[in-house]
């Protein structure tokens, strides 16, 4: 009936509200987040084939939020995005993983590279995001093949876009540049010839089925021997089982992360176990 049928319209647009009131208190906490230093980057390491050694580590944003404890990026980085905070987080990650990733060097004398997630919105046309890149590794003495900046490739698919010369003067700083998600994205691939890249990281969906499904593991053995006949190194994410790791090593893939080796940790932790791992 026509009463239901408002009512409903009633309910809807009510939690429609109570969505949009939600999102605004969100964004608003972020800011203050910000301000009072309530996020803390994790770092998930990432090993060789053998799954022993970690040379490199993702840097993984967390939230501390004083009532509700520790929150995932997925909850807040997606409305982050929608109204421009990105760039003061980006920001903020950016010279947190720098400083981090200078600290590793310092105490083990040998190079951890870190990876830092890139949002395309983060990428301003003008260059000054760049700048800012070669800035703060110098400020620390940081070699800048230390730092790796992960974008998805639906960043890099337009060639006419003021974007790809930023990448390009990254690549030519000599910061690498690794593709996270590869294969859930577009299907074109001329940009991996374009913007010379460093490192393709194999979708963890892909990855998951490989125990089970035949052409789940053909994909991967395709993508594994593109990105080498490129020159390209691959990292497989997700990794989660023996049987995964197992086949990695086959098809001669180059470096492995997820679960099975690792979680993502506090650095305090990443430290004790991964950059000072013989002062235990
Ligand atoms: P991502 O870049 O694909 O990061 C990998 C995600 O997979 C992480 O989730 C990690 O904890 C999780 N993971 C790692 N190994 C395994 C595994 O074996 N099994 C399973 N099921 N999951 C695994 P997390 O930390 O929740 O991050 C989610 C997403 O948030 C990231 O996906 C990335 O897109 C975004 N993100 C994280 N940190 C930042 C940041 O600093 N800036 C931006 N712009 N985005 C970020
Ligand atoms: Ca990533
Ligand atoms: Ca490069
Ligand atoms: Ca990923």
């Amino acid at each position: 009936s026509k009463s239901k049928g408002r009512n409903r319209y009633e309910f809807f647009s009510h939690a429609i509200e109570e969505q949009a009131i939600e999102k605004r208190r969100l964004i608003e906490e972020m800011r203050i987040a910000l301000k009072l230093g309530q996020f803390v980057l994790f770092y998930q390491p990432i090993f060789d084939q053998c799954g022993i050694n970690a040379t490199k580590a993702e840097a993984l944003i967390r939230w501390n939020h004083p009532q509700r404890g520790l929150i995932g990026p997925n909850e807040f980085i997606p409305v982050a995005e929608e109204n421009g905070l990105i760039e003061d987080i980006g920001n903020w990650v950016r010279g947190q993983a720098i400083e981090d990733a200078a600290y590793f060097y310092q105490l083990s004398g040998k190079k951890m590279q870190v990876s830092v997630n890139t949002s395309p919105l983060q990428i301003d046309h003008d260059g000054l995001w760049v700048d800012e890149w070669i800035l703060a590794c110098n400020k620390h003495d940081l070699p800048r093949d230390t730092m790796i900046i992960e974008v998805t490739e639906n960043t890099l698919m337009d060639p006419d876009s003021p974007v790809q010369q930023q990448m390009q003067r990254l690549n030519h700083y000599g910061i690498d540049i690794a593709i996270d998600d590869f294969g859930v994205g577009y299907s074109s691939l001329a940009y991996l010839q374009r913007l010379d890249i460093d490192i393709l990281k194999i979708d963890r969906s892909f990855i998951k089925h490989m125990d089970t499904n035949e052409s789940s593991i053909a994909l991967v053995r395709a993508i594994i021997t593109m990105a080498h006949n490129l020159k390209v190194k691959v990292v497989a994410e997700g990794v989660e089982t023996e049987g995964q790791h197992q086949l990695l090593k086959q098809l001669s893939c180059d470096y492995l992360q997820g679960y099975l080796f690792a979680k993502p940790m506090p650095s305090k932790d990443f430290i004790d176990q991964y950059v000072t791992p013989t002062l235990l």
